[in-house]
């Protein structure tokens, strides 16, 4: 996929994106990177720039290719598309048309020259040293998934880590893990290699945030602000129940307990349902999914976590409460408090104690089982959680 820089405009009109559009996807991609209306001149300048600044090596390790087909969306392209489509992506497995040698030899030009922006999709799969996943040379033979990334990491200018499978080792590494799966930060860490990472979870990567971290590091040519787990903080720094519509229904103690109910239809909180809003971070309510028509909660399904660390392990089973709150007349300070960041419990704690207060308590605890604390949460709470 050749770059074709400068192209931008042309590229918008030919798909009858206005500059209405144009300038109200600017404005969200501003308010993701936390700048004030005033900059939003300046993101449109980044944008139609974008695509002569720099090279793009969009790598495949052990993914489900779901990342890419986020991103892409090919049957509607808006302009996050056609923003990343016009980046000089000069390597992409899924998406480059061409294939074979050529599409090896443009991967092997662009390390070969440096500087690069450097996604990388999917876990790297360590097991059998390195042999769990193997790719095509350029010459047809056979190399290890993770030569090819330690090569073009330590050619990049910045890498970022796409969807949670790339950030931790996501679904591929859930127990029992046979084939070594892990994250690109751990891997690198293990090698030695230190380069600018940015980690974005999600399963799968939300193309929002991808487009916002790659016009913030071309407007100010820095990685943007990162919390202890290399997460882009203004994303990352709130989670799903601050910014949750049914939040009032859970101040309210109206929950669902059964789908197809009555409560279901008034739009009442998810949680009984296993929701794990109160412990993902991740801004979903702000940024929502599919061009901003939709997000899980708003679509009726409880939040599965899919924005933690270690999702799949440490939030399944995904439709069973995860946290009791009873206890103390209302509140399990210590249970919820287990895996949960301590602002979040703190305010689930106060939380309970108004409903409590308030004689709701009960509602929460109604309906289904609740699910056990268990044993791994403790040990993972004994070293201080995971977020
Ligand atoms: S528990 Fe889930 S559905 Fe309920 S308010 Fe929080 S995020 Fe929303
Ligand atoms: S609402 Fe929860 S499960 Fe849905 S995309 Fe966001 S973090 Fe993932």
């Amino acid at each position: 996929m050749p770059g074709k820089n400068g192209v931008l405009p042309q590229e918008l009109k030919a798909r009858g994106i206005t500059r209405r559009d144009f300038t109200k996807f600017c404005a969200s991609i501003a308010a993701i990177l936390g700048l004030e209306a005033s900059a939003i001149p300046e993101v449109a300048a980044a944008v139609t720039k974008a695509s002569s600044l720099k090279p793009v090596v969009w790598l495949e390790a052990g993914s489900c290719s779901g990342c890419t087909e986020s991103t892409a969306q090919a049957d509607y392209p808006d302009v996050a598309t056609i923003v990343l489509d016009i980046l000089s992506v000069n390597y992409s497995e899924t998406l480059m048309a061409a294939a074979g040698y050529t599409a090896a030899q443009a991967k092997e030009d662009t390390i070969h020259a440096g500087g690069y922006i450097l996604i990388y999709e999917g876990s790297v799969m360590t097991a059998w040293d390195g042999a769990a996943l193997m790719i095509g040379g350029p010459d047809g033979e056979q190399v290890k998934g993770t030569e090819e990334l330690k090569v073009a990491a330590k050619g990049a200018e910045a890498i970022i880590a796409v969807g949670s499978c790339a950030v931790d080792g996501g679904w591929v590494a859930a127990d029992p893990n046979p084939a070594g799966a892990m994250g690109v930060q751990k891997f690198l860490e293990q090698e030695g290699i230190k380069k600018p990472l940015i980690n974005l979870p999600m399963c799968p990567v939300n193309p929002e945030h991808l487009v916002a971290v790659v016009i913030d590091y071309l407007l100010l040519g820095k990685v943007p602000a990162l919390d202890e787990h290399l997460r882009p903080k203004l994303m990352f720094g709130q989670t799903i129940h601050d910014n949750c519509p049914r939040r009032g229904h859970f101040e309210n103690g109206e929950f669902v307990y059964q789908f197809g109910s009555e409560e279901e239809a008034k739009g009442y909180c998810l949680y009984p349902m296993g929701c794990k809003g109160p412990q993902t971070k991740t801004n979903c309510p702000i940024v929502r999914w599919n061009k901003r028509v939709s997000w899980c909660v708003e679509a009726g399904a409880p939040c599965i976590g899919c924005g933690n660390l270690n999702w799949v392990d440490a939030d399944g089973p995904f439709f069973k409460r995860m946290r009791n709150l009873e206890v103390l007349g209302g509140v399990q300070p210590t249970t919820i408090g287990l895996g949960v960041t301590g602002v979040v419990a703190a305010g689930l704690v106060v939380h309970g104690l108004g409903m409590k207060a308030a004689g709701r308590a009960g509602a929460a605890n109604a309906g289904g089982p609740t699910e056990a604390v268990k044993e791994y949460d403790r040990k993972r709470a004994g070293k201080g959680g995971d977020q």
